[in-house]
């Protein structure tokens, strides 16, 4: 699933240098996610980066955007594809095991 910036969101900035997706940026009135730039990290880490860092917990996952592992898997290979250079550290090489 894509993740959702609620308006809980206190524009702290923490966030969006964390994305290794480029997937968040500022909004009319707070931050944004994507959604079809977020693969809830897939392929970088293990969890969400924005959620991690968030201080006020407002990064649910996005209803309106569910997709499984896999998807989000394709999702991220599609973006490498698209120009993005691969980071180094952590950087997935297999896809994730599939969801049970
Ligand atoms: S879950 Fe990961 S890819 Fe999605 S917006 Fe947050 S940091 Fe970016
Ligand atoms: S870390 Fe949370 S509060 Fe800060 S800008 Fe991102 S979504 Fe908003």
């Amino acid at each position: 699933m894509a993740l959702l910036i609620t308006d809980e969101c206190i524009n702290c900035d923490v966030c969006e240098p964390e994305c290794p997706n480029q997937a968040i940026s500022m909004g009319e009135d707070f931050y944004q996610i994507d959604p079809a730039r977020c693969t809830e990290c897939v392929g970088h880490f293990d969890e969400p980066q924005c959620v991690q860092v968030c201080p006020v917990e407002c990064i649910p996952v996005d209803p309106a955007h569910t997709e499984s592992q896999e998807t989000l898997w394709q999702k991220y290979q599609r973006l490498q594809k698209a120009g993005q250079p691969l980071s180094s550290a952590g950087e997935a090489s297999t896809p994730p095991p599939a969801a049970v």
